[in-house]
């Protein structure tokens, strides 16, 4: 079985970790390969023209380091779980879902995970859904990890509380 993790920011990378290392059990004959895209500057007027080739280089540079890290922190992880697993880790140049499914598809994949933010109306028209675009073409299965429910802050709790009280004594 070969799964392919897309991974785009820490706070999904965190949940895609946890539901594929806690939430399922895979087999010894299991690879995994883990993949960041770093999406191409949009040049021009209205992107990033106006800045010095020095700057978007380092730039550039800052993003495939971050992509580096959030790939390494989901692959430590799986490591701990299949310690004898093929594990790759990646950050690649491109088009999110045009990446994915390249790879998806030349490496032969089984399974792809990806997150979801869940986006709705106009910002899901505006920035499309990488996730739904991939389980859309996918030349495989598709896997896609929800962030689990908030967690109620302690002001939240504390709120929730007084109004039930309240509730209760009148
Ligand atoms: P969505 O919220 O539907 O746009 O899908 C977001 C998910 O798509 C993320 O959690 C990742 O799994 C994947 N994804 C989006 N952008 C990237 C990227 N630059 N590199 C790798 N995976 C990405």
């Amino acid at each position: 079985m070969k799964i392919l993790i897309a991974v785009e920011d820490k706070q999904f990378t965190d949940a895609i970790a946890e539901f594929v290392c806690n939430r399922q059990t895979w087999s010894d004959e299991t690879e995994f390969r883990i993949i960041h895209v770093v999406e191409p500057l949009l040049l021009g007027p209205v992107g990033f023209g106006a800045y010095p080739a020095d700057v978007l280089a380092n730039y550039v540079e800052e993003r495939h380091r971050a992509g580096r890290s959030l790939v390494l922190s989901i692959g430590t992880e799986i490591r701990q779980h299949y310690p004898s697993a093929p594990i790759t880790e990646q950050v690649l140049d491109g088009h999110p879902k045009q990446v994915i499914i390249d790879t998806a598809t030349s490496w032969k994949a089984d399974l792809i995970v990806v997150g979801s933010h869940g986006r709705s109306g106009l910002s899901k028209f505006l920035l499309g859904s990488v996730s739904m675009s991939v389980l859309s073409i996918a030349p495989c299965s598709v896997l896609i990890v929800k962030l689990p429910p908030a967690t109620p802050s302690k002001q939240e709790k504390a709120t929730a509380e007084t109004a039930a009280e309240s509730l209760t004594t009148s």
